[in-house]
């Protein structure tokens, strides 16, 4: 298929694609695949305005009956799938099946969205006073604002608008400015939901095109109670601040810089097979892609030995074509920032293999990807670079690998590989990782959705997803009913008058 057919294929127009001035350009060859028109504040403030009366009466539609509305954007991303799989894959440079497992993300977001919407639930407690009740309810937040980051240009994106929405709150989505196409193509989808629903108001999801100003005029809105924000830290620290100042809600989704311990007692095969797929998987572009490696000194030259020989046999080509594990970084600031990494590796004693240009496509920025030998947790270990860069560190006991793994700022996902069963209990203990996500005998990437996922630390600390990550996208309110003939004080007060 050319360029021109996946994005028609995507529901995409020549009007979309022409007339406006942000150029999108795809990583697989550096195409241009449109000039897209962009938003401005005052248009984010109209959207907010509109998102806002939506709110007004969606929040008393019944939580079921919303979540029929989910599933039915569920269905019709089904029916999209190979179509917005292809386009995820043309304008933010994963490989087709990565492009797919994406929207297959959205679906099982959607699936479970769908659920919820009937499990709303709070609590009854026992009150201290008799004939009286107490209950903890729920209710819908308001508008909901969603800025997202370019390497999971629409499943983040589902995450927080299928449970906003079951919710009962509306939304208005800031894509990257990278990857703007696909937000455009999932507001068509949900457009074909909302038509065969029927009596939903106007104004549940609008989709704001532009940079950070875009990102600005959402997160300091007082009509925006709640904004999610999934992107690097340098992001969240100005983010985060400025929702608090005006006692808004957060959910922070920021950088990882996630490890993996393997102990002598692992099964090397399985480890493997689970580096390299964490490492170099989305060209080491995921939040959760493994960075450091903890390997024990028993088992340490082995490992090396066999990951190196895996990285020299990796298909590094087109994300759209058949066999490629490894495609493209997302652009010259990308790779200029790994060089930039590797100069700063070798600086601080690190050994490289890989880490050079790939000729794959001409207009692409493709490396190999790189393990780098360090001899202790330096700065740039510390430091989250967005490419497929593997810092391997030894370890003797496992109280120093647990040290290794927390010493860094970010918090969000790690793992350990042994079959010790002292050793993985320990590491999931209170002593052990300081993560949001803490793995065995599994690789740090590809969460499933029936969790709830983010991380500790310069991460966020938000939660999105599975178990009561829900619960982010409404208010909570403590009931306390009196059914008696009486009015007792709380705490025995007397209060005569
Ligand atoms: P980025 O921070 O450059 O941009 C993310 C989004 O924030 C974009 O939509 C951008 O326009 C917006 N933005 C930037 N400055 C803003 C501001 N001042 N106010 C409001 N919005 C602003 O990130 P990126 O390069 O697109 O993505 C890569 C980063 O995202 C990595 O650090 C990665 O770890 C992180 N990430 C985290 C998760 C997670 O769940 N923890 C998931 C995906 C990506």
């Amino acid at each position: 298929m050319t360029h021109k057919d996946i994005l028609a294929s995507a529901f995409l127009t020549d009007a979309d694609l022409s007339g406006g001035g942000l150029k999108v350009h795809s990583p697989v060859d550096g195409a241009l695949l449109g000039s897209v028109a962009t938003h401005s504040a005052d248009d984010v403030e109209a959207m907010i305005a509109r998102a806002k009366s939506a709110f007004d009466r969606w929040k008393s539609v019944p939580a079921p009956r919303r979540g029929e509305l989910i599933r039915l954007f569920g269905d019709e991303l089904r029916a999209a799938k190979n179509e917005l799989g292809a386009l995820v894959s043309l304008e933010a440079g994963k490989i087709l099946q990565e492009g797919l497992g994406e929207v297959q993300e959205m679906i099982d977001i959607c699936d479970l969205a769908v659920g919820q919407s009937r499990q709303l639930f709070g609590l009854t407690i026992a009150s201290e006073r008799p004939g009286h009740s107490m209950r903890e309810t729920w209710h819908p937040l308001g508008v909901t604002g969603v800025i997202s980051a370019f390497n999971f240009p629409v499943a983040v994106f589902a995450w927080n608008f299928a449970l906003a929405t079951v919710c009962g709150n509306t939304t208005i989505w800031k894509p990257s400015e990278k990857t703007p196409l696909t937000a455009l193509s999932v507001q068509k989808i949900f457009e074909k939901a909302l038509k065969k629903f029927g009596d939903a108001p106007e104004g549940l999801l609008h989709v704001a095109i532009g940079g950070a100003e875009i990102g600005e005029a959402l997160t300091s809105s007082k009509d925006v109670p709640l904004i999610s924000a999934t992107g690097s830290t340098r992001m969240g620290r100005i983010v985060g601040p400025k929702v608090a100042e005006r006692f808004g809600k957060t959910i922070l989704e920021l950088g990882g810089n996630n490890a993996m311990i393997v102990a002598p007692s692992a099964d090397l095969e399985n480890a493997v097979r689970a580096i390299v797929f964490s490492a170099v998987g989305t060209c080491g572009q995921r939040c959760t892609s493994l960075r450091r490696l903890i390997v024990h000194q028993d088992v340490r030259d082995q490992l090396v030995e066999r990951l190196k020989s895996a990285y020299a046999g990796l298909p590094i080509g087109s994300p759209l074509e058949k066999g490629t594990l490894v495609g493209p970084l997302i652009d010259k600031q990308a790779f200029d920032a790994m060089q930039h990494a590797l100069d700063n590796a070798r600086a601080e004693g690190g050994k490289i293999t890989g880490g050079e240009k790939v000729d794959a496509v001409e207009g692409g920025y493709y490396v190999r990807p790189a393990i780098v030998e360090m001899v202790e947790q330096s700065e740039i270990v510390k430091h989250e670079t967005f490419a497929p860069i593997l810092y391997v560190l030894t370890y003797q006991t496992l109280d120093e690998a647990i040290a290794l793994q927390n010493d860094v700022p970010q918090g969000l996902s790690s793992c350990i590989f042994s079959t010790d069963v002292r050793e993985t209990e320990t590491f999931l203990s209170a002593t052990g990782s300081d993560c949001g996500i803490a793995n065995v005998n599994i690789g740090p990437s590809g969460a499933e959705i029936g969790g709830a996922f983010g991380g500790e630390k310069e991460t966020g600390g938000g939660r999105e997803s599975g178990s009561d990550s829900w619960k982010a996208y409404m208010r909570r309110q403590t009931n306390t009913v009196n059914y008696s003939r009486e009015l007792p004080l709380a705490q025995g007060i007397k209060f005569e008058i």
